[in-house]
């Protein structure tokens, strides 16, 4: 019996300058099913175009990468390091027979092209140098075309189109290797896949035209076909293929908008795939349910009120350690100024009455605000207007009991409900001074929450303060 074959797959990206969520939603698939089932998952640049592919365009993508959590195995593979690899295999081939060189020049091969559309005719080249016996060959640079099957037809049996064919004369014989002896990107990606191993190829259905193409190289050479997945590209919410009219296109975008990395996750993992109607599923669930089978044929539909409703799920259940690191991560990112020590404990001891009702982090950062705020506190203008010469009496009394109450919610509740009443108010009366003092704002979590979370002396500290405002 043999060992069954280690599954091995890869996200193989061009440095356009952004990691497009596509090309996120892509890794994420691949990285789903490679991790679930032991196997590898493998990071190949495509950066043989010298002109886009600058340091920082690739360093976009692993930006992207690691801020969405999806780690490969070994160092990113550079596809222009292996120029003369993919030359030395369209070499073999030509030795084998699977090749041939082909010396009609650029202009010659426009010529007969506009030639057949003036014709009406198929402007497929097909290269007079096919069956040319050597000796005729010109001592002159030539291309390296593979010699493909001029009948018949490729079948890709793809996990998610099912059977596609594509007829062979409908196929011109490609060019493998240039005259200026630089690969096509249609062989370097199947020696790169080749070579690294590929099982599983899981990319956008904008590539399931080049599928029979490098199938063929694959046939050609005696290799293992991978199995090939085409998934329908996402669309915008009017259908219509996702560009940056609908609004933001880069993975990095969503990060700045303070979506976690969790959601995004679950996010992306929905776009185009499903298990039933599971719509909210943690990473565990994702790795356990995640299979080719379940990959529709239909785009899918990008839907940031849905995006909204996933990240407030995982904001509500990350637990408050993770949530304080997407924060910190979250402020760096966006150029915000980092937390202090005190604003790092303070935010984390108050997690458990800002996560429940949280859609983004900016906006667990808002509720939060008491928090991170430092004395004096501001209040802004409806705050201020419930900070009254009577209410600050109240609060100045307050501070006074407040010093011996124990620094619990039963007590707090029975002293702030007490000195209330004393006033002849309810409670409600008195908590929007309590807001106003305490954080500055009249929105806020509730007002022992606040307490709880800020403690005795900054809480009498915050009251006093608000006490002696003038006005
Ligand atoms: N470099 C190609 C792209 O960014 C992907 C090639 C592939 O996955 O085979 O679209």
């Amino acid at each position: 019996m043999t060992a069954p074959q280690q599954i091995i797959t890869r996200i193989a990206p061009s440095p356009t300058g952004i990691m497009h969520i596509g090309t996120a939603r892509t890794a994420l698939f691949n990285w789903l099913f490679a991790r679930a089932r032991g196997g590898q998952f493998l990071l190949r640049i495509e950066d043989t175009d010298r002109a886009r592919s600058t340091p920082e365009a690739t360093q976009a993508i692993l930006d992207g990468m690691r801020w969405l959590g999806l780690d490969w195995d070994g160092d990113a593979v550079s596809q222009f390091e292996r120029v003369p690899r993919h030359a030395q295999i369209a070499h073999e081939m030509l030795a084998r027979g699977h090749a041939y060189k082909c010396f009609a020049s650029q202009d010659t091969i426009e010529a007969y092209r506009e030639a057949a559309r003036a014709e009406g005719r198929s402007t497929l080249y097909h290269s007079p140098w096919r069956d040319a016996p050597a000796a005729d060959h010109p001592d002159a640079p030539y291309a390296i075309r593979l010699k493909a099957p001029q009948t018949g037809q490729t079948v890709i049996e793809d996990a998610v189109q099912g059977r596609v064919t594509f007829a062979n004369d409908q196929l011109d014989d490609m060019v493998m290797l240039r005259s200026d002896g630089t690969p096509t990107y249609m062989l370097a990606v199947v020696v790169d896949d080749h070579d690294m191993g590929v099982t599983h190829v899981i990319r956008g259905d904008d590539h399931l035209n080049n599928a029979p193409r490098q199938a063929q190289i694959y046939r050609a050479m005696g290799w293992a076909e991978p199995v090939w997945a085409h998934i329908p590209l996402i669309h915008g919410p009017d259908g219509k293929k996702l560009s940056k009219r609908h609004g933001a296109t880069g993975v990095m975008d969503y990060a700045q908008m303070g979506v976690p990395a969790a959601a995004m996750r679950n996010y992306l993992a929905r776009l185009g795939w499903s298990h039933g109607d599971d719509e909210l599923f943690t990473d565990a669930q994702a790795l356990e349910w995640f299979d080719l089978a379940g990959i529709g044929r239909a785009p899918a539909r990008l839907d940031l009120k849905k995006l909204e409703s996933v990240a407030g799920w995982h904001i509500a259940r990350m637990s408050d350690a993770d949530l304080m690191a997407e924060i910190t991560r979250y402020l760096a990112l966006t150029g915000q100024a980092p937390l202090s020590h005190m604003q790092h404990d303070r935010l984390g001891t108050a997690m458990y009455c800002l996560k429940d009702r949280a859609k983004s982090l900016p906006e667990l950062l808002e509720k939060g605000q008491f928090a991170l705020a430092g004395r004096p506190i501001t209040p802004d203008a409806a705050a201020a207007a419930q900070l009254d010469a009577v209410s600050r009496g109240i609060l100045r009394e307050l501070t006074a009991q407040l010093q011996h109450a124990s620094w619990t919610r039963d007590t707090l509740e029975a002293t702030l409900t007490h000195a209330a009443e004393a006033h002849g108010l309810k409670f409600g009366k008195l908590a929007g001074p309590l807001r106003a003092a305490l954080a500055g704002r009249s929105v806020t979590p509730s007002v022992y929450d606040m307490m709880l979370v800020i403690g005795r002396d900054e809480t009498i500290a915050r009251l006093t303060d608000a006490a002696s405002r003038d006005g």
